[in-house]
């Protein structure tokens, strides 16, 4: 009976984007087991073993529950919150006066609630003066936020998970949706048109052996390869007149452009023969409702803005956008990059304006009340620019909030080095004992979700609610509460008294969207929400009589003043670093097993998730490349590329390319081989391709 539950919430899941809901059963007040929630509209009763342990994870023993403070013999010490928070404003403040206020920076995550986020963003920018600021979005979401901004004029994924479901072609691209998407997966195959799926993937992924067609291009192909179904199009006429006359803005342009990239060019330089590129574009024409995805195979490249843009012109070529079952569609990584998207106010201001823009800042003043001087005039650096601040010297002081960039950055050896040379490190997160953690001059313990309340903004622009089921152990404290003591601390605790709570703070956020395309206007209080099932933006109507399932686009009029979608499109710059003699193999990095998560500082906890998943950091390598090496299966091998090197278990398996590489993303080790090199456009790091050699350990 001690466990025995007597009451129910529901509340989303806090890994990736899905946004299931999790049924949690408590007893007095304070979970105790969790099941799916049957009647919720994005899992209806499914999740994945991540879900399923959302709850274990928070009991670790490494858990973060009281202020650490680096003393004078180099150990971290506990003190008291006031203490820390002392440290903290004395620090960053004579940082900022010795070096000036943008010497300091912040990195933050798309997996704090979205109140979070938007207090944090207001707190830096508008009341501790600090510019520069991103998030880990960066490293999964800002290709696609940047491709949907440049071609639709706002970031604006157009989907519903229901698209899933009526789509009879599905296109995924650079995306194992069986594994990092499991449930969206399963909607996948609930759909009862027989659809055909084609899966364009270097590797054969899961997702791929489960397709009606799996196109394994080369890496970095991807251009030539769209470009040459869009010349097909062209050439059949298999394109939708009416839409593109009516909808969008340089086709003809673009129709001239790709006339180059033929099929023959696309076989050459993809490795897919020309009627397999020929028969693809029929099933595409042939197809009545076509649905385009991708998730980081694309974006994680550094042409991936070009790459995303080429889907979506595929899309509105024919017409496939706006209706059931189509669409050009990211699907995001985090929980809440969404909300990150939208209301971090990192590198953009809140609900995608601009900070270069005076009339959004003088909207955002009136709003909140502030004066306007408060609000930068410039832009934050991206991550890599942080990053490289630090290298400078122009970087001197760095607060990281729920991310492990010792971890997961590219190139993380250079990485760790660059932390290490910051004047003040503070890392507030859930754990002490993350990379990042370690290094920090200052770890503030951080609750975790389940632990604290919030809204999380899925993949198809759901707003779902996150409740407290549990207590903080220790003296850990929600993020919000940390970020409220930071402002009294600093002294501009008087420019945030309506930022009282995570539910006030959404009633300003649904002041900032009044009017945006994100506009949440009427999305009420979170328990209109949590009744409504979630709720997708824009949201100007009360939730009860807005459909469940929304799309974006149903009227053909996107956000460019001109109401009209852009055809955008460039050549491939070619691969930064590609193989060679020395470096004979192109390694990919990704998702390992939809039992894992980043870098496992969660995941890495639960006794059951880890049984799932191997230990230690494997390579997969095709069985013509192990033979030549002389490596079998469970071997061990050493890894190296010019940045650094690993030692890995060899996998010995068909499902990757003779001359490729795959080692998943989740090992501490991955990322020293890692090159850092990035999209221009979006800002984002190419994980997947650089040059390395494998040999005997
Ligand atoms: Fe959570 Fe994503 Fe798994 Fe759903 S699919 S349970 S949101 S991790």
């Amino acid at each position: 009976d001690r466990l025995r539950p007597d009451a129910t919430t529901d509340m989303v899941c806090g890994y990736c984007s899905t946004g299931c809901s999790l049924r949690v059963h408590l007893k007095d007040g304070e979970a105790v087991n969790l099941t799916p929630t049957t009647e919720y509209p994005v899992n209806l009763g499914m999740a994945c073993p991540k879900g399923w342990e959302a709850l274990n994870v928070l009991d670790a023993d490494d858990r973060a529950t009281r202020p650490l403070l680096r003393g004078a013999d180099g150990g971290l010490k506990h003190v008291s919150w006031d203490k820390a928070l002392r440290t903290f404003c004395e620090r960053f403040k004579a940082i900022g006066e010795q070096y000036g206020p943008e010497s300091v920076a912040f990195l933050s995550t798309g997996q704090m609630v979205t109140e979070e986020l938007a207090l944090l963003g207001a707190l830096t920018k508008f009341g501790m003066g600090i510019v520069h600021g991103d998030g880990n979005t960066r490293q999964c979401m800002a290709t696609a936020a940047t491709a949907y901004k440049q071609s639709f004029g706002f970031d604006a994924p157009p989907f519903t998970y229901q698209d899933f479901e009526e789509s009879d072609v599905i296109v995924l691209v650079g995306s194992n949706l069986c594994v990092a998407h499991p449930i969206m997966w399963e909607r996948v195959c609930r759909n009862p048109h027989n659809p055909e799926i084609i899966v364009v993937d270097p590797r054969r992924t899961e997702t791929a052996m489960a397709a009606t067609t799996h196109l394994a291009i080369k890496p970095k192909s991807d251009l030539a390869f769209f470009y040459a179904l869009a010349n097909i199009l062209c050439r059949e006429g298999w394109v939708d007149r009416g839409y593109i006359d009516a909808h969008t803005s340089d086709f003809d342009e673009f129709a001239s452009f790709v006339q180059q990239y033929t099929p023959q060019r696309a076989a050459d330089e993809s490795g897919v023969p020309v009627e397999t590129i020929e028969q693809v574009a029929r099933k595409i024409h042939e197809g009545e409702r076509v649905s385009f995805w991708w998730t980081m195979g694309v974006n994680q490249n550094y042409e991936g803005v070009r790459i995303a843009q080429s889907l979506i012109n595929l899309a509105l070529m024919t017409g496939n956008i706006g209706r059931p079952g189509t669409g050009a569609n990211s699907v995001t990584g985090q929980c809440n990059a969404m909300g990150s998207r939208m209301f971090s106010n990192t590198t953009g201001l809140y609900a995608g304006r601009d900070f270069l823009d005076p009339e959004h800042r003088r909207e955002v003043a009136d709003i909140l009340d502030l004066p306007i001087e408060n609000i930068p005039a410039e832009n934050s650096w991206p991550y890599h620019q942080i990053i490289d601040g630090i290298e400078s010297g122009a970087i001197k002081g760095l607060w990281v909030v729920c991310t492990n960039t010792s971890h997961s950055w590219i190139h993380q050896t250079e990485a760790r080095e660059l932390l290490g040379k910051l004047d003040f490190l503070v890392v507030q997160d859930m754990y002490h004992s993350t990379e990042t953690a370690q290094q920090a001059d200052l770890v503030l313990p951080a609750a975790g979700w389940g632990e604290k309340e919030g809204t999380f903004i899925n993949s198809e622009r759901r707003l779902g609610v996150v409740k407290r089921v549990r207590r903080p152990p220790g003296e850990a404290l929600p993020d919000f509460s940390i970020f409220r003591l930071v402002a009294e601390y600093w002294g501009c605790g008087d420019l945030f008294r309506r930022w009282s709570t995570p539910e006030a703070t959404l009633e300003i956020l649904k002041d900032l969207s009044r009017g945006r395309p994100c506009d949440i206007s009427a999305i009420g209080d979170y328990a209109t929400i949590d009744h409504a099932g979630g709720v997708q933006w824009p949201c100007t109507d009360s939730p009860e009589v807005l459909d469940q399932q929304r799309r974006l686009f149903e009227d053909g009029r996107y956000y460019h003043e001109d109401g009209r979608a852009r055809f955008l499109f460039e050549d491939s710059r070619g691969m930064p670093e590609p193989p060679d003699d020395d470096y004979p193999f192109l390694l990919i990095t990704g998702r390992g097993a939809a039992s894992q998560w980043h870098t496992q500082t969660r995941t890495g906890k639960s006794e059951v998730l880890k049984k799932l998943y191997p230990k230690n950091v494997y390579v997969e390598m095709n069985p013509a490349d192990a033979a030549a090496a002389g490596l079998e299966s469970y071997d061990k091998a050493v890894v190296w590329s010019r940045r650094g090197e690993l030692i890995a278990t060899v996998f010995v398996t068909p499902t990757v390319q003779p001359g490729q590489l795959f080692i998943p993303m989740h090992y501490e080790a991955t990322n020293r081989l890692t090159l850092p090199h990035f999209d221009p456009y979006s800002h984002q790091p190419s994980y997947k391709d650089c040059a390395v050699a494998v040999a005997p350990a």
